[in-house]
């Protein structure tokens, strides 16, 4: 399911402090307020989104998480967004109470203004190799697209809109109110300046329907969690001849049990055991590339770093790779046979040690 972003939605950069939120969602809530928009759908649809918008991003904890996790990070902490208008009205009540007393802003634009269309997001998650290596995956988009029946223009073939009655075309009526010349948004034609007399069967004078997409999508190697990639004109069409949006997708990667990412370099854990710390050894170990030779130099400590340049993860919009490194820690063997118990206490002897004497068993105890 593709929602916009909610930045799109209001129309404000990322980096928007809360009252260019606030006065963002303000606008948009009048633009699509019900009062303004009878029997419009499409404006509701609107009207709640910002809503929802406005709800995330002036919220301090929920707007981190949706930068950070995007939409799905919000749903899995269960925001829902709103049921309906009376939901929204008790939650913002006082953003509304100064709108209809006294004229408020008319819609920007005017009737033929073209609109580029919204941006959208798709929240798209990587397995750690997939983003290691880049992978090419197909995803599912719902957006609107121009409706082809009516090629936008909403009425039926043939059947050309009329010029609105009320505003004759300007989009907006201008009343007088005491001293002040109030100018609104027509109510009859919404701002358009024209009245759909047969509005379009296919996508009901919308101009638009939703339609699903297949998109291929190319994640280069190197993406990590809030990478972003971009599709130009994949967004939603534009308004009155206006350009498409594009689509942004948000990359998140899954953790892996093994390697763990630092920024480009990569982190392995490689268990040796005490002989192989003290005496060295040749190893097999794990990289991005499959199968590895790795020398245990003798006398490694536990704990201790060894980096492999070039085998980490590849640098994302350059050449070159991060480094992998190894950390060696010893495995001491929680159990241990007869013979191997000799070999320790003559080795503690040896080093002059102080150890636990050996343990009589239940058993031994018997027989001895
Ligand atoms: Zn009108
Ligand atoms: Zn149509």
């Amino acid at each position: 399911m593709t929602k916009r972003d909610y930045y799109e939605i209001l129309g404000v950069d990322r980096s928007a402090d809360d009252t260019t939120i606030k006065k963002a969602y303000r606008k948009k809530a009048y633009e699509f307020h019900p009062d303004q928009n009878k029997d419009n759908p499409e404006a509701e649809e609107k009207f709640k989104e910002a809503a929802e918008a406005y709800e995330v991003l002036r919220d301090r904890e929920k707007r981190a998480l949706y930068d950070r996790y995007g939409h799905e990070g919000l749903r899995r902490s269960g925001f829902g967004g709103f049921q309906g208008f009376d939901d929204i009205f008790s939650s913002f009540g006082d953003i509304f109470e100064d709108f209809f007393g006294f004229g408020g802003s008319r819609r920007g634009g005017g009737p033929d203004q073209a609109y580029r269309g919204a941006d959208l997001r798709y929240d798209m998650t990587l397995d750690f190799f997939e983003a290691a290596h880049g992978v090419e995956k197909e995803i599912e988009i719902a957006k609107h697209v121009v409706c082809e029946k009516c090629n936008g223009s909403r009425s039926e073939r043939g059947r050309e809109p009329v010029v609105c009655s009320m505003c004759q075309g300007s989009g907006k009526v201008t009343r007088s109110q005491g001293f002040f010349a109030i100018s609104s948004t027509c109510p009859q034609c919404q701002g358009d300046g024209v009245r759909i007399t047969h509005p379009c069967k296919n996508c009901k004078g919308m101009g638009q329907v939703v339609q699903k997409k297949k998109l291929m999508i190319k994640a280069p190697a190197g993406v990590d969690t809030g990478s972003k990639l971009r599709l130009n004109g994949e967004g939603e069409p534009g308004r009155n001849g206006g350009p498409p949006g594009h689509l942004y997708i948000v990359i998140h990667v899954r953790e892996h049990e093994v390697f763990k990412r630092h920024n480009d370099d990569v982190v392995i854990t490689v268990p040796i055991t005490f002989p192989q710390a003290v005496l060295g050894a040749d190893i097999k170990i794990p990289t991005l590339d499959g199968e590895a030779d790795f020398s245990v130099k003798a006398g490694s400590q536990s704990d201790s770093l060894h980096r492999m340049p070039g085998m980490g993860i590849a640098h994302l919009g350059s050449y070159g790779r991060g480094d992998m490194i190894v950390r060696l820690v010893i495995k001491t063997p929680e159990k241990i046979t007869k013979e191997q118990e000799e070999l320790y206490r003559k080795l503690a002897e040896l080093e002059k040690s102080n150890v636990r004497p050996h343990y009589k068993g239940f058993f031994e105890k018997l027989i001895s």
